[in-house]
């Protein structure tokens, strides 16, 4: 289980699958497969900030399986490499967005040879990201 931010948020990654946030109550966040329409779901239990990294101590009860669907794989990588991308901008607000993303390019052309998104695709959420620096 990992979490990769997005715009702003997190994106729960659990066993291959992505999940989103749908709801938080009583120290507990509710999580849904965001492969539509898979109605597979998780909760987090001892979570009482949605928007925090989730704690260590945070515990796990999973929901409805999944559909039959495959991993989201490829969205996986684009996260993954988004978030680093994004991580870069956020230790230097002043790197452009083009020169974060060739930067990560190069540190990492293993993620970088499975990401489908480009740039151009992406630019809107890095901006946005910059700007919440
Ligand atoms: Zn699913």
């Amino acid at each position: 289980m990992r979490f990769l931010k997005s715009n702003g948020g997190y994106i729960l990654e659990h066993d291959g699958h992505l999940f989103s946030i749908r709801n938080t109550r009583d120290g507990r966040a509710y999580y849904q497969c965001r492969q539509k329409p898979c109605k597979a779901s998780l909760v987090l239990t001892e979570i009482f900030d949605k928007d925090a990294p989730i704690p260590a101590n945070a515990l796990i009860r999973i929901g409805k399986a999944h559909d039959v669907h495959p991993p989201p794989i490829t969205d996986i990588s684009n996260l993954a490499f988004l978030e680093k991308v994004q991580n870069r901008i956020m230790l230097n607000p002043a790197l452009k967005p083009r020169t974060a993303w060739d930067d990560e390019k190069l540190a990492d052309p293993v993620t970088f040879a499975s990401v489908t998104t480009t740039f151009d695709h992406s630019v809107s959420s890095l901006l946005k990201y910059q700007r919440e620096f």
